[in-house]
């Protein structure tokens, strides 16, 4: 578990808006505000704040369970079918938001630390 708050807690508790796509007791789902392909969403745990998906697969496997079957479930609605889902882990790994977050990406992707 992080002990501090990040951004996307700000964001569960409606303290910072954002343009949220899904929402149920144990998951939310928003648009990256900065995207890197024409359709990217995150993904993001709401009843316990992981640092990392390793640290949420380790603290609680089917709170790990939801957050894959709503990006996928996303995916399919958003996108053609074909996506990408990624979980940046660690800073060397392009993680810069250490509340676990799964990216769904659908469409090209830009030039970037995605890709
Ligand atoms: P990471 O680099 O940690 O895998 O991904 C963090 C993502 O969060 C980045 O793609 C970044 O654009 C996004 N992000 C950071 N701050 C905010 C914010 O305040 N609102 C939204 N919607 N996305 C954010």
């Amino acid at each position: 578990m992080s002990d501090s708050p990040s951004i996307f807690t700000k964001i569960i508790a409606r303290e910072i808006p954002a343009d949220i796509v899904f929402e149920s007791a144990s998951v939310i789902a928003f648009r990256d505000i900065a995207p890197q392909a024409p359709v990217h969403l995150l993904v993001v745990p709401t009843t316990e704040q992981f640092a990392n998906v390793a640290e949420l697969a380790a603290g609680n496997p089917a709170l790990l369970s939801e957050v894959v079957t709503v990006a996928q479930q996303l995916a399919n609605e958003h996108t053609n079918g074909e996506y990408r889902l990624i979980f940046n882990t660690g800073e060397s790994a392009g993680q810069t938001v250490f509340h676990v977050h799964a990216h769904v990406l659908g469409g090209h992707l830009e030039e970037g630390t995605l890709g």
